[in-house]
């Protein structure tokens, strides 16, 4: 049978293997598994959210309310925008393939960085458009503006902080590289690691009401999957000048977000505690990484995030490595597909950590 020859060259994407695989692959018991490999909060979620979700289980016959207006209200709360600037999705992916399919066609050149979250490339390869990439691999932006005037893309990606590298880009930078950009080219600010960075460092932080109101070709995606502990719950969002979200929302399928998803998300985003208890314990264990790092003289690229990036030296193989651990029942994320002889590793509880540490110490 013949499909859209776009879809030829699309590799699938690998997700970060559920806990399930290892149990039947390698039969662990599952209370022996670590999963440090898809960033998600190693605390789970907010009390509240798992409350407030139980409260209303009920009511899962009725379809949702699909004007999303508790959750849609707690956002514009959040990044003092209205409500119409906002579009939800199942997790900011969903919001990612809306921008894409939105925007761009075969014609179409999208701008991103040489190494990043892998599901813009996927994504554009649905509409069958161009993918053009940077060289270095931070976000060097003088680099972007080279490639912009010379390739002229319809989108351009900007990951703050990027995945699977961790590093993050001052928002200054990002507000004179915006000046020099023509109003339609559409401009992705994706922070799903956001809440982390502005903890290190606040010159990391977008201001988004700000950065919306003065560029009308720029939209900022967040997620509840990452600093909020809902991965499974699946709930991001874009925050964007109305004339891109009334684009978008032509794509949307109903009730695209889950009545419970909904719920967990606004209560979720209430629970400034949690986040706080997750961010705080995030920067204590990241150091433990960097140290660990520093004595095995592994190279460590500087986290804005919850996760670390381990660049191996040239006689260990992160292939092997990863595989090896996954044989201990840890799952971290083999960064080979992206060309890197890296490690990706979710900063986990301070146990899940020590874990870590002991078992890669035999493989390194
Ligand atoms: C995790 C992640 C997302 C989206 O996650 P969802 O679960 O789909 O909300 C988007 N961008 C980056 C860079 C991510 O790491």
């Amino acid at each position: 049978m013949k499909f859209n020859k776009n879809l030829e060259s699309i590799k699938t994407y690998e997700a970060g293997k559920p806990i399930e695989l290892v149990v039947r692959e390698f039969g662990i018991d599952s209370k022996d598994i670590v999963k440090l490999a898809s960033n998600e909060n190693p605390l789970g979620c907010s009390p509240k959210v798992i409350d407030a979700v139980g409260a209303i289980l009920s009511k899962m016959a009725l379809y949702p309310d699909d004007s999303m207006i508790k959750l849609k209200n707690a956002l514009s709360t959040r990044f003092g925008v209205e409500n119409e600037n906002i579009i939800i999705g199942s997790g900011s992916d969903q919001v990612i393939e809306f921008l894409i399919h939105a925007k761009a066609s075969s014609e179409s050149k999208i701008l991103m960085n040489s190494i990043t979250f892998a599901m813009y490339e996927i994504y554009a390869k649905h509409v069958g458009a161009n993918v053009i990439r940077t060289t270095s691999q931070e976000h060097d932006l003088d680099e972007f503006y080279k490639l912009y005037k010379e390739e002229k893309p319809e989108i351009i990606f900007i990951c703050t902080p990027n995945n699977p590298t961790g590093d993050a880009l001052d928002a200054q930078k990002i507000y004179d590289f915006l000046d020099k950009i023509d109003s339609n080219t559409l401009v992705a600010i994706d922070g799903a690691y956001m809440e982390y960075a502005i903890a290190k460092d606040s010159a990391k932080e977008i201001a988004v009401e700000e950065l919306i109101k003065k560029y009308d070709n720029v939209i900022y995606l967040g997620t509840f999957s990452k600093a909020y502990g809902l991965g499974g719950m699946r709930v991001g969002y874009g925050v964007a000048d109305l004339k891109i979200i009334q684009e978008l929302y032509k794509l949307r399928p109903p009730f695209n977000i889950t009545t419970l998803s909904l719920e967990a998300a606004s209560v979720a985003l209430e629970d400034e505690e949690f986040v706080e208890k997750s961010i705080t314990l995030n920067l204590e264990q990241m150091k433990r990484y960097e140290e660990f790092a520093k004595e095995r003289k592994i190279d460590i690229i500087n986290s804005y995030t919850n996760f670390v990036t381990l660049c191996l030296n040239s006689n260990q193989n992160s292939t092997k490595i990863s595989n090896q651990l996954l044989q201990k029942g840890m799952i971290v994320r083999d960064l080979s597909s992206y060309n890197m002889n890296a490690i990706r590793v979710t900063v986990g509880t301070h146990e899940q950590n020590s874990r870590f540490f002991g078992l890669v110490v035999q493989f390194l």
